[in-house]
């Protein structure tokens, strides 16, 4: 530990958003980068606990403390080294992941935790500034060869740990580009994509094949080992009364570009973090009023995200009923509602409906299977665990 009575005075300081007015006007990131001085000064707050519950939190096993207290030492180079043994994609996980690791952080226990997250995306962000992070190909080629279906970050784990052994590792992907969810799912304002190719490149430096637009439906010919890694994109529905009604997009096709919410009512249905993603979507392409509606009471502790603060009216334990339409064009005009507390019923006006009810898991039939096709929908950072499991299993087998 750094400095011992780090925590005992400096508070909290994360990384700062744009201001809202500023931001809904544009798709760039919503929070600006912390100083490398504040990094410091923040990574001086963790204790180096004897019992490290941030790292048994953390997916990955991230180095936490050790990284902590390279940072507040000024031993980025280390710091980064350290980070990298264990995370392929820290500039995606220290912008998007729900950081597991800070609701574990023994600090928190009576103070505001440790900003593991945006110490993490400083260390990263600093090494890609001072020129480190360069390809590192393998030294030695084993001459066995490794498919992988599907490009999102448990694909993508899976590949570079193989590529590291010594494998020749071709990635396939159905969409025209490499990313899965990371690529399209989550909006551009929580991750501007060049953050994606410029870690692409790399890793087509370091001797990966990525082959776009082939969507495999079969185990390919001249492999060695296939793994699969397709996630699990089946969007859950709602087929209640009014459903054919024009007007109703998945969650999915509303951010892959289906729809436009511009001077619409727009009703999110689902109150997860998918449905928050449309929230922020809806208000930048101009929505006229955007509702957040959610089965579930409201919780004792209530997430707010960025896109919440920028615009939504947010409604609790509300059950849909029926899509109401006009005879006149089919579309919708408005959502029959139930409230499950008082039992009032209600109407809710929505020229555009937006379905964010999650995913459904499917059976993977495959042998070497990693992601959220294997686990069902899920994080960033356990994909990236479960590509990495699979990575050694096959390493094995070969
Ligand atoms: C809108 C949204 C926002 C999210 N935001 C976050 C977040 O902020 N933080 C977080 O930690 N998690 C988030 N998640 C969850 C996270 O993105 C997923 O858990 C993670 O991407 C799963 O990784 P994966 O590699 O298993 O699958 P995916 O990322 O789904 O990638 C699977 C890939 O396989 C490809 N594929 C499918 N079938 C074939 C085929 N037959 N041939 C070739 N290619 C194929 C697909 O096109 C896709 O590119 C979000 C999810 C959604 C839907
Ligand atoms: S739990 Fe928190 S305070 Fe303890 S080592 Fe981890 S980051 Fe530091």
């Amino acid at each position: 530990m750094g400095n011992p009575k780090g925590f005992l005075k400096v508070k909290r300081k994360t990384c700062g958003y744009r201001p809202v007015c500023e931001r809904v006007k544009d798709y760039n990131e919503v929070f600006t980068l912390r100083s490398d001085r504040d990094s410091e000064e923040q990574s001086s707050r963790c204790m180096d606990c004897g019992t490290p519950f941030c790292n048994f939190g953390c997916p990955i096993g991230n180095y936490i403390p050790e990284w902590n207290d390279l940072v507040y030492n000024r031993q980025w180079k280390k710091a980064f080294e350290l980070l990298e043994a264990t995370n392929i994609l820290p500039e995606v996980t220290g912008r998007v992941c729900p950081a597991l690791c800070e609701a574990a952080c023994v600090l928190g226990i009576n103070d505001d935790p440790v900003t593991i997250k945006d110490n993490e995306l400083a260390i990263i962000e600093h090494a890609f500034k001072k020129g480190w992070v360069v390809p590192r190909p393998p030294k030695k080629r084993t001459g066995k060869k490794v498919a992988v279906i599907g490009s999102g970050p448990a694909g993508l784990s899976a590949a570079v740990h193989l590529n590291r052994k010594g494998h020749l590792v071709t990635v396939f992907e159905k969409d025209d580009k490499i990313g899965g969810i990371m690529r399209y799912g989550i909006p551009e304002f929580k991750l501007e994509k060049h953050i994606l190719d410029r870690r692409i490149k790399i890793w087509e430096q370091e001797g990966i094949v990525f082959k776009t637009e082939k969507n495999i439906k079969k185990n390919p010919d001249g492999f060695d080992a296939v793994i699969w890694a397709c996630g699990a994109l089946t969007p859950r529905d709602l087929k209640i009364p009014g459903r054919e009604l024009e007007g109703i997009y998945f969650a999915m096709d509303f951010l892959t570009g289906n729809g436009n919410a511009k001077g619409k009512k727009v009703v999110v249905i689902g109150g997860g973090d998918t449905g928050a993603d449309c929230v922020g979507t809806a208000n930048r392409q101009g929505a006229r009023c955007v509702v957040q509606i959610e089965l579930l009471p409201c919780p004792p502790i209530v997430k707010t995200s960025s896109s919440h603060e920028e615009g939504c009216e947010r409604k609790w334990s509300i059950e849909t009923k029926r899509f109401v339409g006009t005879d006149r064009d089919l579309s919708v005009r408005s959502i029959r509602c139930k409230n499950r507390e008082t039992g009032e019923e209600f109407e809710i006006e929505a020229d555009l409906v937006i379905l964010a009810l999650g995913f459904l898991k499917e059976e993977p039939k495959e042998k070497f299977c990693a992601g959220d096709m294997k686990t069902g929908p899920s994080l960033i950072v356990r994909a990236i665990n479960d590509g990495f499991e699979v990575a050694r299993e096959v390493d094995r087998s070969l």
